[in-house]
């Protein structure tokens, strides 16, 4: 018997697919968007890749009776409930790095943009004007702060990106290891607060967590130089953006750049709804919708990773980004394998 494959909510021909998986595994893709497969179908699947516009309930997922993998097409797996799936034996995987170079790129864009004045000049330019200092003065970038919040893939590669514009790169995050600092050759800093007031540019790489919802505040927003530019290409819920709109309206911050929203579309925030406004005091805030991950060769890489995670599963390999390891009891991939899977999540042993 053939392995079954479904995958939700796909939208287009799972051809990259069914070249990773080979022409002996049967793909289902032709559940219609926003809408679950109907029960049988699910009954079937020896394994399951979903998007993130599908909420994967524990009624759903008991219904994956053969399934040992939920392989998310992305990185976000809020829509999966990961102790359903546990509960099932179901391992639940994601794709954690596809856009890290788009990201960064993008977060290192919109600084750009802003501190050179470059959607403003193209504005002012467009409706007839001929003037370099259309946008006021700029910043000259060398040698200005660049702090970066939440050192992982994303926060990593956009400090790299930084160091060549001759900004003095730092970072706050209180979870890795001394000695990144020294690898990576920038500043590290134990306390938010203290990088927030010497910081010229502010960055957000963090993940949403109990922690960073709302991390920047009022408070953060008052402890910023008045010049300061602030960057989120995170997750909306960590800024809050009335205080960001409060400051800016009060002539503060060289620039504000945003990537995401706390509600996705943004519905009626007061910030969003002045800036379609054109409100003049919200020409310091540039706004991109969600987009900083996108690009073709991103796309194609998450499918085809994600479909390399089933692959493994069904070849009774480990899979390399398992996150519901730590609620697994049992696994219908066997006792070995989960051993296996749980190893790789602790890391080498100690020596
Ligand atoms: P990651 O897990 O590799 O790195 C996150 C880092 O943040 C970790 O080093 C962690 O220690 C640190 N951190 C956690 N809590 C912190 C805190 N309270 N203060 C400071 N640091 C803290 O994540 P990543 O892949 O680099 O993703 C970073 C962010 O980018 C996430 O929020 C992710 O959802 C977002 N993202 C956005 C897009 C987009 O299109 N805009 C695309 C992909 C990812």
């Amino acid at each position: 018997m053939p392995f079954k494959v479904l995958i939700t909510d796909l939208g287009f021909e799972p051809d990259i697919e069914q070249e990773i998986l080979g022409d002996d595994v049967e793909i289902s893709s032709e559940t219609v968007e926003g809408q679950h497969a109907p029960d049988s179908t699910y009954n079937a699947a020896d394994a399951l890749m979903c998007y993130h516009t599908l909420e994967f309930t524990p009624e759903i997922i008991r219904k994956l009776t053969s399934c040992k993998i939920i392989s998310r097409v992305g990185v976000g797996y809020d829509n999966i409930c990961l102790q359903a799936a546990a509960d099932m034996g179901i391992l639940v995987c994601n794709v954690p790095d596809y856009g890290t170079n788009e990201v960064a790129d993008h977060a290192i864009g919109l600084m750009l943009a802003l501190c050179r004045g470059i959607p403003q000049i193209n504005e002012a330019t467009r409706g007839g004007d001929y003037d370099f200092a259309a946008f006021g003065k700029l910043p000259r970038l060398w040698g200005r702060k660049f702090a970066v919040v939440g050192l992982g893939r994303i926060g990593t590669a956009a400090a790299l990106r930084a160091k060549p514009f001759g900004l003095d790169v730092c970072f706050y995050d209180p979870y890795l290891p001394d000695g990144v600092d020294k690898a990576l050759g920038i500043t590290r800093y134990t306390d938010l607060y203290e990088m927030v007031a010497a910081a010229d540019i502010i960055s957000i790489h963090t993940p949403l967590t109990a922690e960073t919802r709302n991390l920047v505040n009022a408070e953060f927003v008052a402890t910023m130089k008045d010049d300061a530019y602030l960057i989120n290409t995170a997750r909306g819920p960590i800024v809050d953006v009335d205080a960001v709109g409060d400051a800016l309206k009060a002539g503060r911050f060289g620039g504000v750049g945003i990537d995401v929203w706390p509600t996705e579309p943004p519905q009626d925030e007061a910030l969003m709804t002045a800036w379609r406004a054109r409100e003049p005091w919200t020409d310091r805030l540039l706004v991109t919708a969600h987009a900083a991950f996108f690009s073709g060769a991103g796309i194609r890489e998450i499918r085809e990773k994600a479909t390399i995670e089933v692959k493994r599963v069904l070849n009774d390999e480990p899979p390399r980004n398992c996150v519901n390891v730590d609620l697994l009891t049992h696994a219908r991939i066997g006792d070995e394998m989960l051993a296996m899977v749980k190893r790789l999540k602790q890391g080498p042993p100690p020596g």
